[in-house]
């Protein structure tokens, strides 16, 4: 017994050391964390072309003696740690592009970053957050490649172009690097990643098991109606009024045809576009936009409604349309067994009253592509000002979220890792999620 004791108390002493080794660690690499964010933040890049933000990743996981893979997907960086004992295979994924928007806030690492997106000069933003994603990467890559000691078997780190989406006729994004084989060769046992949040405290992490993020699709309406004089309206068609018409009615579907005590569901018009001047009545008009749902036979549903509605109500003013509907992403689904083996890591790092379930959301994450292959777990990070109550939204001129809140983000990933790979759990996806 006395035996044992010492043997507990050796094995306990061996895990203080090896968590105080780790605490060191974090310790050092926070400063380079938000120095990294605070750049990244200061140079973006849209989708599909992050060249110099993989060019850094890339320089700095070289620099800590990582395999490094280029140019997948385009531009995306993967990174291939081996542990010091053979065993499983985790990934980490860092989605690396920003966004179509203009800063506008007085941040000294503001972007005064400009690109042309779809023929039109635009302003450029990580208005999502993906720069503290990839820097959390970069941290976790730095701190786990000083443990190799600790891993069984082998950590990939991927950072991913163009979650965000494509531009228009190009591939892109998680759905490309799953094609090009980023889950092969190791083949990936488990994924992980997360997502920064402006409106979650800093210091919170909130996840949910199961469907957990909406799938997205984007569609696309023409309509035609009848060039005519501004002034003599009854000799032309207006496609303008009825492309009013056509949103009007895009909404009942949500508000009067969908179960909506089932799941939440969204039709969006994001784009609308028609004419040239104000006296002329326009020869049509287009508009694009985003459907979300979280329920396959719902999402059958809408789209059955959309196409139908956007023409009868085209011809019921005397003109024609048409309704586009293409895939963008599927459920976000984290796999129940892998979110439950987890969660004790989560609680650990970020302390059981910060671990928050919550209820689905209707944003989209590409990283679904990733887990309709091997099983995955996609968390939220905070990242809102602590004592603050509320914030701006991802995607607006204002979002900001607070450097403080990334460290969490670091240790919750590189203890997953650990645990992860230490552990002879391996959940695996029997059933492919539905979809
Ligand atoms: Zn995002
Ligand atoms: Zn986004």
């Amino acid at each position: 017994m006395r035996k044992l004791g010492i043997l507990a108390m050796l094995l306990c002493g061996i895990a203080i050391q090896a968590q105080s080794r780790l605490d060191k660690d974090y310790k050092d690499i926070e400063d380079k964390v938000i120095e990294w964010r605070r750049y990244f933040h200061e140079h973006p890049e849209l989708s599909n072309r992050e060249f110099k933000t993989a060019e850094k990743i890339a320089e700095h996981l070289k620099s800590l003696g990582i395999e490094v893979e280029t140019g997948i997907a385009h531009t995306g960086v993967v990174g291939i740690l081996k542990g010091k004992k053979p065993g499983k295979v985790v990934a980490l994924r860092a989605d690396m592009d920003a966004l179509p928007v203009t800063e506008r806030n007085d941040l000294p690492f503001k972007s005064n970053a400009t690109s042309e997106y779809m023929g039109e000069e635009v302003g450029v933003m990580h208005a999502c957050g993906h720069d503290t994603h990839v820097a959390i990467l970069m941290g976790v890559a730095e701190v786990l490649s000083k443990n190799k000691d600790k891993i069984k078997g082998t950590v990939k780190f991927i950072f991913q172009p163009a979650e965000e989406g494509a531009p228009p006729g190009e591939e892109g994004g998680a759905a490309l690097m799953v094609k090009e084989g980023v889950l092969k060769n190791p083949d990936v046992d488990a994924i992980f990643g997360l997502h920064i949040n402006s409106q979650t405290p800093v210091g919170m992490i909130r996840y949910k098991s199961g469907g957990t993020m909406a799938a997205a699709q984007v569609f696309e309406i023409k309509v035609k109606g009848k060039q005519s004089h501004g002034s003599q309206p009854w000799s032309g068609v207006d496609p303008i009024l009825i492309s009013a018409k056509i949103i009007d009615g895009l909404q009942t579907i949500v508000s009067r045809e969908m179960n909506l005590t089932n799941e939440a569901a969204v039709i969006t018009v994001g784009k609308i576009s028609a004419g040239v001047r104000s006296n002329i009545i326009p020869e049509s008009a287009e508009m694009i936009g985003t459907i979300r749902t979280l329920d396959y036979d719902m999402k059958d549903k809408l789209n059955k409604r959309m196409v139908e509605m956007v023409s009868t109500i085209a011809q019921a003013y005397g003109g024609e349309a048409t309704c586009t509907i293409t895939e963008a992403t599927d459920i976000t689904y984290n796999h129940p067994e892998l979110v439950e083996q987890m969660l004790p890591t989560i609680k650990r790092v970020a302390g059981a009253e910060n671990t928050v379930a919550q209820k689905a959301v209707t944003g989209a994450e590409d990283f679904s592509y990733f887990q309709r292959e091997v099983p995955g777990f996609f968390f939220f990070l905070g990242g809102m000002t602590p004592g603050n109550t509320e914030s701006y939204p991802h995607h607006t001129p204002d979002f900001r979220v607070d450097d403080s809140g990334l460290l969490l983000g670091v240790k919750a990933l590189t203890e997953m890792s650990l645990d992860y790979l230490n552990s002879n759990k391996t959940p695996r996806l029997d059933v492919k999620p539905k979809g």
